[in-house]
């Protein structure tokens, strides 16, 4: 028996440690949540610097629009966005953010420094919180228009968190998976990555067909884009664009499934059951087709409030979602000709 206990809030700091279990997992889901930070600013490039897998040290910097002084410990805070003010707001958000809960929840289990200049600021101005219950204290700092957020030592403060994390090498995996989506999602933004002072990945910003084709290439290999099909097809306000694998590229794995709703990763029942379906004749069961895609539709018919990761989605108009996307799919790796499914010869 539990001791009976008179009822009192929970201090801000437990209360975004318990809210931190829904959105930080590992310095993976950290990145999502930072470089959607970074996308949302307007970035042109980012810059990610990493040590030990992320669980040392995550360093990620913008050029977006940065965070005015007066703001920076009001970031921090759980339930502060600059991104809606009004339930209306919810229901076309544009923004990747929303909950106002990501820099919250991971300074709760951290120790983060958020450093941040705006275009019209003539210093760059910081904060440094770390597992305290105080209002952080903003100091002048030296930085680019920008934002940078430093995140190390993560889960030092909660040891039963700390014991899920795997090994570097696992943990940078996930990482970089991460990085690749959010790439894929934004050609126009350049990614630079660097694991333990080696760069390990560098990503211009892909403008036109050519460097866009360079980038899947990147991000999926060569021989994914050898193989795969273009596709881009708009109907009833509904706009599915990118490239299917062809059959002939299955895996082992569902390891190569990107799909995008208006530019949100997304891994959806819907959407997942709508692929298989269309690749069901044409690919052996237990493979699994590869794909980058894009679908873009009203903002309004697509409910992003799903859950705290933002990973699942709900489609106002459900079944024509799914007709839509087996139907298009389904067509385009029919329209096939055999020949072309034949492994080119090497
Ligand atoms: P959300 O993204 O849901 O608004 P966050 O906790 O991720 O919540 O961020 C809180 C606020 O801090 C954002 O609404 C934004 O105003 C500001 N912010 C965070 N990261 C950045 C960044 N990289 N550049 C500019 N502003 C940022
Ligand atoms: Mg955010």
């Amino acid at each position: 028996m539990t001791e009976n206990r008179a009822i009192h809030l929970l201090s801000p700091r437990l209360a975004n440690q318990i809210a931190a279990g829904e959105v930080v997992e590992r310095p993976s889901s950290v990145a999502k949540e930072l470089l959607e930070n970074c996308l949302d600013a307007g970035a042109q490039r980012i810059d990610i610097d990493v040590e030990q897998g992320g669980v040392k040290r995550l360093q990620i910097r913008d050029d977006g629009h940065g965070i005015p002084a007066d703001q920076l410990p009001l970031a921090l805070a759980r339930h502060a966005t600059s991104k809606i003010a009004a339930l209306e707001d919810l229901e076309g958000v544009a923004s990747l953010g929303f909950r106002g809960e990501a820099l919250a929840s991971i300074s709760s289990v951290s120790r983060l420094t958020l450093t941040s200049r705006t275009a019209d600021a003539d210093q760059a101005w910081q904060v440094e919180v770390e597992g305290r219950d105080m209002e952080p204290r903003v100091q002048p700092a030296a930085h680019p228009i920008g934002t940078t957020v430093e995140v190390c030592d993560l889960f030092f403060n909660t040891p039963a968190r700390r014991k899920f994390l795997r090994t570097e090498k696992t943990e940078f995996d996930h990482l970089q998976d991460v990085i690749k989506r959010m790439a894929l999602a934004r050609f126009d933004v350049a990614f630079h990555l660097r694991h333990n002072g080696k760069s390990v990945l560098a990503l211009h910003p892909a403008n036109d067909e050519v460097s866009q084709a360079r980038r899947i290439a990147a991000v999926c290999g060569d021989a994914f884009l050898e193989q795969a099909l273009p596709i881009n097809i708009e109907r009833n306000g509904l706009h599915l664009w990118g490239w299917v694998g062809l059959p002939t590229f299955s895996r082992s794995r569902a390891d190569m499934q990107h799909f995008f709703v208006n530019g949100r990763i997304v891994s959806d029942r819907l959407v997942a059951h709508a692929v298989r379906q269309a690749y069901r004749d044409v690919m052996y069961g237990g493979r699994h087709p590869a794909f980058v895609l894009f679908l873009e539709l009203d903002p309004s018919s697509v409910d992003v409030n799903v859950h705290p990761t933002k990973h699942e989605v709900r489609f106002r108009e459900n079944r024509s979602v799914h007709d839509f996307l087996y139907s298009t799919l389904h067509r385009a790796i029919a329209d096939v000709r055999p020949e072309d499914k034949l492994e080119p010869a090497s």
